[in-house]
């Protein structure tokens, strides 16, 4: 079959012309074929083979292109990559690879097109489409990519077991892929992905962490995540959330799946969120569960102090898979640290005063906090439901209205303590901090305006009942 209408890039001509000069055979391949055919989309990222050298070609190429950009050579890696007008093109010589058990550097040699293709990791992403002049558009399709783009199934050019224990990395491809795209995994794949689970330690976490962030950007991370579960990945990359999985009964009362839960809070959050921190926070909300879970005869299970645990395991799990220890870390804490917050607000009677110290607390990140809160409803009880999903708008109402009349998410105090310093004729002192103190308070609940005249007043108050003089004029 011909398919020259994915080619409507003019770089491809160019690519041709310098391919036929050199006398080599080109192709494009991967993922850029594989998403045409999906209708995905054409992706500016590139990929194209060369039957001989790739870097040869990319320079030729480069060479040809108006404003001559410049190449960039790996030659460890025998690639060579360059960008023009937001394309961005990867050039490779065609190879065949052979794996030592300790690694996922494979041992390379030069090879042909076939070659070449069964070191794909998935035939999808096999796909080949000719560049050369005299056959361009053609497909090479040999272990029927196509069938299974059709079949929405990950399969491996060879046997499974080989391709993942070769590299360990395809395994969380095979998931990330099958969250992303909506594929089913081919069973003898799941099988040889459970078979080779401990192979996966001698990938490195900041490729993990890549896969596990592709997962969290697609719409419903929960597939990825069941997937990872059931193959046995997940204990070894997250042993906090699988920690979460299973319910125990005891006397007759029995406490929710957290670790299900979860996931179905991660695809909620998704729908109302694209910043990737706030659906990480979603995911750990509840691992402090897992350490904290006592039962009491008296009143059930109960998971006492799990949001602040749980925010310092975030610190942990962060520093393990090597993930940014910097203020998206400390944003993730804080979500945790405060997730239950707008929940016990929702379940009560909503009062002023404590949503202008949820506010306060919460700061910048209040709205986050309240996406989260809404998605963590997962209650199927519909009245259940209702009421704390018409609480939580009340909530965000009164945000609003607190906001707008006491600006207290950016809280500055209306008296500073050199103020009351200057008032009282104090030294940096004890009595300060318990005035300032007092001030926030009665802002917070509700009973002074956020306003210097009525603060003044207070701390004149408070001051006098701290036996102080005010400094005579
Ligand atoms: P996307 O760019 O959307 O993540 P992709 O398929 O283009 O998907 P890349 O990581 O850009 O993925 O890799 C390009 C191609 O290189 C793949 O389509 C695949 O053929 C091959 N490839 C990448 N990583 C591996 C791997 N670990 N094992 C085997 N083949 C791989
Ligand atoms: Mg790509």
């Amino acid at each position: 079959m011909n398919y020259t209408q994915a080619l409507t890039e003019d770089i491809f001509q160019v690519i041709g012309k310098s391919a036929d000069e050199l006398g080599l055979e080109a192709y494009v391949i991967g993922g850029f074929v594989r998403d045409f055919f999906l209708k995905r989309g054409t992706s500016k990222d590139i990929d194209i083979v060369a039957v001989g050298s790739g870097i040869t070609l990319a320079e030729k190429v480069a060479s040809k292109l108006r404003g001559k950009p410049k190449v960039a050579v790996f030659k460890n890696f025998g690639t060579a990559m360059l960008k023009h007008e937001g394309i961005e093109l990867e050039f490779v010589g065609a190879r065949k690879e052979s794996y030592h058990r300790d690694s996922r550097k494979p041992v390379v040699e030069n090879g042909s097109l076939d070659d070449d293709q069964r070191r794909r990791d998935f035939t999808i992403n096999a796909l080949a489409l000719s560049i050369n002049k005299a056959t361009f558009g053609n497909l090479l399709d040999p272990f029927e990519g196509i069938k299974d783009l059709e079949r929405q199934l990950l399969r491996t050019p060879l046997d499974p077991n080989t391709t993942y224990s070769d590299d360990p990395l395809r395994m969380m491809r095979a998931v990330r892929f099958a969250t992303q795209l909506g594929f089913t995994i081919e069973l003898p794949s799941l099988q040889a992905i459970t078979d080779n689970k401990d192979r996966l330690k001698i990938i490195s976490n900041e490729r993990i962490v890549d896969e596990l962030h592709k997962i969290m950007q697609t719409p419903e991370p929960s597939t990825g995540f069941a997937l990872l579960h059931k193959t046995g990945l997940l204990a070894s990359i997250l042993p906090e959330l699988t920690a979460l999985q299973g319910v125990e009964e005891i006397e007759g009362q029995k406490h929710k799946d957290n670790f299900w839960h979860t996931l179905e809070v991660v695809d909620n959050i998704c729908k109302n969120t694209d910043n990737l921190w706030l659906r990480w926070a979603a995911l750990l909300h509840d691992i402090g569960k897992a350490p904290t879970k006592r039962f009491h005869k008296k009143i059930g299970w109960t998971f006492h102090g799990h949001e602040f645990v749980g925010s310092k395991m975030v610190y942990k799990l962060f520093k393990r898979l090597r993930m940014p220890l910097n203020d998206k870390m400390k944003f993730v804490q804080k979500i945790v640290l405060m997730s239950s917050r707008p929940i016990i607000l929702s379940e009560e009677h909503v009062s002023d005063s404590a949503v202008r110290r949820l506010v306060f607390d919460a700061g910048e990140h209040v709205e986050d906090l309240m996406t989260l809160c809404e998605a963590d409803i997962t209650t199927k009880n519909t009245k259940k439901q209702r009421k704390y999903k018409n609480n939580f708008t009340l909530v965000r109402q009164k945000i609003i209205e607190v906001e707008e009349r006491d600006s207290i998410r950016n809280f500055q105090p209306p008296i500073s303590g050199e103020e009351i310093m200057t008032a009282f004729d104090l030294k940096p002192s004890k009595e300060i901090g318990i005035i300032k103190d007092h001030i926030k308070e009665a802002i917070l609940e509700g009973d002074i305006p956020n306003e210097f005249e009525a603060a003044k007043a207070l701390m004149l108050k408070k001051g006098n009942e701290l036996g102080l003089k005010i400094k005579s004029e």
